[in-house]
């Protein structure tokens, strides 16, 4: 029978640590199997506290939350046996091979040792590491380290695999090599996946994400839901005369345009439509002309008034 109650589901979570930071201040998410949903915000946002609560690693001031169907503060148990766990720091053993650091694992949660010899193989195939299962971990580079610790996150199948940051500080290969294993892994196992990221690029791999902005949820949906809401290309453009421009903008279009970095900017509803009508009708000779699709800093710049960039963190 398969189970389709929320993998993850809060209502009202919060956190306020001693000293009184208000780390998280109503939080409720509804995640289901099967899912891979990220949350996303900039540094400071609440994203690793609410994980922490989520894997039972910190107590909630206030609320509900449970995972796998059951309750992390009453239950916390039985939510750490349907976990699984990526942080960001590496948490694998350096002294240990990779076939080791998962032999450990299994034995820390009691899986029978067939099982856990298949489970080992599997994971390491699945995340590109056969060749290697042998080698001590002390050599491996940083993304190895990080697919070991998916595997690991893993073997004991569980419900919801939680990754905190799952590619940071890694290079650009690197984070395209962890993606493309946990593509694998979405495709070949029933697990839910649940991330946290300031990278806008990795947000775009999620079904569904949340934004977090100080320790509440500004938006929720799919990427494409998300930025289709905006309902608005950007379209820049550098003339030869900003100002006369501007006005025909506004008599001819009916548009208001701002002063960009270079140029002017307006907002249409399909940018690449326009583009033609402008270039017959401004009649002011047009320097340049750039169309942007609204992206998810957009759609956090709606939901915060700043970009994601301002507010702390670069998109790579
Ligand atoms: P994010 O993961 O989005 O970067 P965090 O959950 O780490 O955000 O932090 C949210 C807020 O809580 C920040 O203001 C941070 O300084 C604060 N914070 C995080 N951990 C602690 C802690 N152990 N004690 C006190 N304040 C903390």
């Amino acid at each position: 029978m398969t189970d389709d109650r929320p993998t993850v589901l809060t209502r009202g979570l919060r956190k306020t640590y001693p000293g009184g930071t208000e780390a998280v201040r109503g939080v409720d998410l509804t995640v289901h199997p099967g899912e891979t949903f990220g949350f996303l915000g900039p540094n400071g946002a609440g994203k690793t506290t609410t994980i922490a609560m989520l894997c039972t690693l910190a107590r909630p001031t206030a609320g509900r939350a449970l995972v796998g169907g059951s309750d992390v503060t009453t239950d916390p148990g039985a939510v750490r046996r349907r976990i699984g766990l990526v942080f960001q720091e590496t948490t694998v053993d350096p002294d240990l091979t990779a076939a080791e650091n998962l032999r450990f694992h299994a034995e820390l949660h009691a899986l029978p040792r067939a099982t856990a010899r298949t489970a080992t193989a599997d994971m390491l195939a699945l995340v590109g590491l056969t060749a290697q299962r042998d080698r001590l971990v002390r050599t491996f580079s940083g993304g190895m380290k990080r697919r070991l610790e998916i595997a690991r996150g893993l073997l004991h199948s569980p419900r919801v695999l939680f990754l905190d940051e799952p590619t940071a500080g890694l290079d650009p290969r690197s984070r395209a090599q962890v993606w493309e294993h946990l593509h694998h892994v979405r495709t070949r196992h029933a697990v839910t996946l649940f991330l946290t990221t300031h990278y806008l690029d990795e947000a775009e791999h999620c079904d569904r994400i949340a934004v977090i902005d100080d320790g509440l949820i500004v938006t929720e949906g799919t990427p494409a839901a998300l930025k289709a809401a905006i309902g608005a290309d950007r379209v820049d453009l550098r003339t030869a005369d900003d100002r006369t421009a501007a006005a025909r903008l506004r008599d001819r279009f009916g548009l208001a345009a701002v002063p960009a970095a270079e140029g002017l900017r307006i907002h249409v509803p399909d940018g690449a439509a326009f583009v033609p009508a402008l270039c017959a009708g401004l009649g002011v000779p047009l320097l340049s002309v750039t169309v942007t699709r609204p992206s998810l800093d957009d759609v956090f710049l709606r939901c915060t008034g700043r970009t994601l960039r301002a507010a702390g963190e670069a998109s790579p």
